[in-house]
């Protein structure tokens, strides 16, 4: 453990397997890491691919208070990956659940193994929706505005989501 605790954004997706259940996991085992806590959910969406094919994504946005340094969640978010069945036999393959690290405070980071503000995510509805719910102040209705297109519907409240009430 390290640092004092910022607040770092999640983003959650899953389009293979049972991913519902993929994303809850995620969520209990993000909670469990050293120095994290896991503050706030957002609801669940349904949503196309995005520069990919395969099934239709699952996603939500997590709210962590951290001690961890970014590098170091960002390694502790891969375990995770890697142990929910994560394969990655190619580049934007279907998968079983990918965690990003949207933001980490207010902190920027500019390298190939850690980009934050997550670089692609003022492109996607579904990072910027759930982001819009937990940190309203986060986005941006233009940013919002420009995602409009995206096939992206809300499946569940958190609340029922993560209790698994379908
Ligand atoms: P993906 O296939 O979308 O999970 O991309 C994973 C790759 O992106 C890994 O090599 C990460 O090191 C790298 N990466 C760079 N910035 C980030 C970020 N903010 N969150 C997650 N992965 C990142």
């Amino acid at each position: 453990m390290s640092g004092a605790a910022v607040h770092a954004w999640i983003g959650l997706g899953a389009n293979l397997g049972d991913a519902r259940a993929a994303l809850r996991a995620a969520v209990q085992r993000m909670d469990a890491l050293p120095g994290t806590r896991v503050l706030q959910v957002s609801s669940l969406y349904r949503s196309a691919p995005v520069d990919a094919g395969g099934p239709d994504y699952l996603n939500a946005v997590a709210c962590l208070q951290t001690s961890l340094e970014a590098p170091q969640l960002l390694r502790a978010l891969q375990q995770i990956e890697l142990d929910g069945g994560r394969q990655r036999p190619y580049l934007n393959a279907p998968r079983t659940l990918d965690l990003d690290v949207l933001l980490y405070g207010d902190e920027r980071h500019d390298t190939p193994a850690l980009t934050v503000p997550h670089p692609r995510m003022a492109e996607r509805a579904f990072v910027l929706l759930p982001l819009s719910e937990l940190a309203p102040e986060k986005t941006t209705a233009a940013q919002l505005a420009a995602v409009s297109h995206q096939r992206i519907e809300r499946v569940a409240h958190a609340c029922d989501w993560l209790q698994d009430k379908r």
